[in-house]
């Protein structure tokens, strides 16, 4: 089978491959993640070069043959550049391609993922909001479009419906606990556990409501430790 596709992508992940070529991962709104090789991209001049760099993204004209895709043009939309003057933010937005790369879904189409992934590393790269506000931000919305949300309603251990006025939290069991399964957890402030609850839905932008507010470091906190759990990013 061989074939032409034409999709927007964020580089995740590149890999040297052969002697002139790279291998990328792709998420694309299309098509979910993806590997692509791009072919003569570490010769000099190539007009690929950039179509290779974490963090790139835009829209990449891809040709399948031989069970494996190819990247033949790409054109750049942006490659979040003021990232690499910050080694906070670089490190918060490795950490967001590194999640994307594990919990991204394949052969499928992922354009809300894709998006918010978009419009997440433009506050990162354009804006001064506190990158640890904004990875809370990232990992809320990524868990619930990934389907690996913390429980907020109901009791991650009982099922029984939670009280907003007395909310634990066991990232290992699954999120909120209420009083009775909460040996191991540790208490939950009314504010963060609204803001885990309400944030997810919310759209990203609406990230800059949060920023007076007194209880997001405790919501990032537990928010961090429970995608440590759920996807096993131990970094
Ligand atoms: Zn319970």
């Amino acid at each position: 089978m061989t074939a032409s596709l034409n999709v927007s992508g964020l580089v995740l992940r590149r890999a040297e491959w052969r002697d002139y070529d790279r291998m990328i991962t792709l998420l694309t709104s299309e098509q979910g993640k993806l590997e692509a090789v791009v072919r003569g991209c570490r010769r000099p001049k190539s007009e690929l070069i950039n179509a290779s760099e974490p963090f790139v993204c835009g829209q990449f004209q891809l040709y399948f043959a031989h069970e494996r895709y190819s990247v033949t043009q790409m054109k750049l939309t942006d490659g979040f550049f003021p990232l690499r003057e910050n080694l906070d933010r670089l490190t918060v937005g490795a950490g967001w391609l590194r999640l994307l790369e594990k919990v991204s879904p394949e052969n499928e189409p992922a354009g809300e993922l894709l998006s918010m992934s978009l419009e997440a590393l433009s506050f990162l790269s354009y804006t001064d909001v506190d990158e640890k506000l904004l990875n809370l931000m990232f990992q809320l919305k990524l868990l619930r479009l990934t389907g690996f949300s913390p429980a907020t309603e109901v009791c991650a251990v009982c099922g029984k419906k939670l009280d907003e006025n007395d909310l634990y939290f066991d990232a290992q069991k699954g999120g909120c606990v209420c009083r009775s399964c909460s040996v191991s957890a540790r208490k939950l402030s009314y504010g963060a556990g609204r803001i885990l609850k309400k944030a997810p839905k919310a759209p990203f932008k609406n990230v800059e409501m949060l920023i007076p507010h007194p209880d997001w470091p405790e919501a990032a906190e537990k928010t961090a430790q429970f995608v440590r759990y759920a996807v096993g990013d131990g970094e």
